[in-house]
């Protein structure tokens, strides 16, 4: 058994326990005695998630743990913790952490020896990649964009050649520009799926190439509100481009940019190996993609 070091009293645990995305059938049977079992909530909104417990006639007390107290008031749940007292972690809506305050808290439990145990449930990210149809082998979640044009634009150009399907969350507002700067740095015909208001009234999956979802969500502003996850296919090579290593790949970029084609192509057969017709092919590929 964990025990507390100072007075030998067994330590409680910090629950982490997801919540319904939208529909309120979505709570576990194992979510809901573990909320009425625990001494504390600690809650990213205490009104917030008030609502959710006066719905399924839950009384345990709620504290505050949200991304402005969570480092600094830490110290008060683990004092609790390390008192034997369990409690729950939950955050507005889904999964805790998962752009979700708990990181510092879970940090910190665990840094103290308290047992941390998860309780999984909805979370929107996993909602909607398991209904889009993009290969779901490998994925990675890229969370938030900045909110800025630039800083979006760079961030998207990180992505660009990533070959897992990539998961963003974005705000409504910002949906249709998102949209187009994904159109603009990734291409015209890259599959993508919208998947917004999950698991309530108005939820709407739709998967396009993103020339298409664009203009299908700039013509029709109920697109642009509501909750959205966005599903990007990963970047497939073009034709050629499997057979060559990043490395060639490298080089005959570097010599693209210092001279013509035929030569850099030529250049980096004799540096790289690789056939050169081959490499001819790519750099021509790489040229109409730039
Ligand atoms: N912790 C949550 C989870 O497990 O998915 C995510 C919290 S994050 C602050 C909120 C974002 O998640 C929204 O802006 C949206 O991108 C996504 N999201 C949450 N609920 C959603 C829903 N019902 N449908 C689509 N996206 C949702």
């Amino acid at each position: 058994m964990t025990t507390s070091t100072a007075a030998n009293v067994p330590l409680g645990s910090l629950y982490v326990v997801a919540t319904p995305i939208g529909n309120l059938d979505d709570i576990s049977a194992r979510a809901l005695n573990i909320l009425r079992s625990v001494a504390l909530i600690a809650a990213e909104d205490t009104r917030h998630s008030a609502r959710l417990l006066q719905h399924f006639g839950i009384g345990t007390p709620l504290a505050a743990c949200h991304e402005h107290n969570e480092r600094d008031q830490g110290g008060r749940f683990i004092a609790r913790l390390q008192a034997g007292e369990d409690v729950a972690l939950i955050s507005d809506a889904g999964t805790p952490l998962i752009s979700d305050p708990g990181y510092h808290l879970v940090r910190q439990a665990r840094a103290a020896g308290v047992p941390v145990v998860p309780v999984p449930g909805p979370c929107a990210l996993i909602a909607a990649l398991s209904a889009a149809g993009l290969p779901s082998d490998r994925f990675i979640f890229e969370g938030f964009l900045p909110a800025k044009a630039a800083g979006r634009r760079a961030r998207l150009e990180q992505v660009k050649e990533e070959p897992r399907t990539l998961i963003f969350y974005e705000a409504p507002h910002r949906i249709l520009e998102c949209l187009q700067d994904m159109q603009s740095v990734f291409g015209d015909e890259r599959p993508a799926l919208l998947a917004r208001e999950l698991t309530k009234t108005f939820e709407t999956l739709k998967g396009m190439p993103l020339s298409e979802l664009a203009a299908w969500v700039a013509a029709d502003a109920n697109q642009q509100r509501g909750e959205c996850v966005v599903l990007v296919a990963g970047w497939q090579a073009p034709e050629g481009e499997e057979a060559v290593s990043a490395e060639a790949l490298r080089v005959l970029d570097l010599l693209l940019a210092e001279m013509p084609l035929k030569r850099a192509a030529a250049l980096a057969a004799e540096i790289t190996g690789v056939r050169k017709n081959l490499l001819y092919q790519v750099a021509l590929e790489r040229q109409k993609d730039a």
